[in-house]
């Protein structure tokens, strides 16, 4: 878990802070598989800018995913730019929205905003190529590399119908 001290970043109103720091990134689940960082520790820019209410934090940084293919399982890497931002209030008096739950105490829990931005910013299926056939349902065959049809669809009751219709045209 990477964490990051703010005991020693004391601003004033309008003054920001800025750092690189490095975070160790966790691999995610995703619909049952897991993704793997590559590398799991990348530089990212920390922002730090003192408002008058609060602190505002932003986190920015690229990662790349390896993992399966969401419809035919070949290795695929998906690449994504983060750039996330959080409101932490000085005063929050108990209101959810004014805090940030990576911000405890003097400590931000830059691990888990990571992996979360990140997992936020993940297409709903990572695909090998946008127009990925999938595995064929029937024989599990990888339908990108052998596209094909079984004939046991045409054994279905309903095509029988048909295939009697053209018979009499
Ligand atoms: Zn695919
Ligand atoms: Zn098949």
């Amino acid at each position: 878990m990477t964490t990051f001290s703010l005991r020693n970043v004391r601003l004033r109103t309008g003054e920001q802070f800025h750092q690189t720091v490095d975070v160790r990134l966790e691999p995610l689940m995703l619909g049952g598989q897991e993704y793997r960082p590559v590398p799991d520790e990348v530089p990212a820019e920390l922002t730090i800018t003192k408002a008058t209410t609060g602190s505002v934090y932003q986190l920015s940084f690229r990662a790349e995913l390896h993992g399966p293919c969401f419809r035919c399982l070949r290795d695929t890497v998906v690449e994504e730019s983060v750039n996330a931002r959080e409101y932490q209030a000085t005063n929050p008096a108990g209101d959810e929205e004014l805090e940030s739950p990576y911000v405890l105490d003097d400590v931000l829990d830059l691990g888990a905003w990571a992996r979360d931005a990140l997992a936020l910013g993940l297409p709903d299926k990572i695909l090998h190529s946008p127009d990925c056939a999938g595995l064929c349902p029937v024989c599990g065959k990888d339908l990108n590399e052998e596209p094909h049809t079984h004939d046991e669809l045409a054994a279905d009751p309903r095509w029988a119908v048909l295939d009697e219709l053209r018979g009499q045209l």
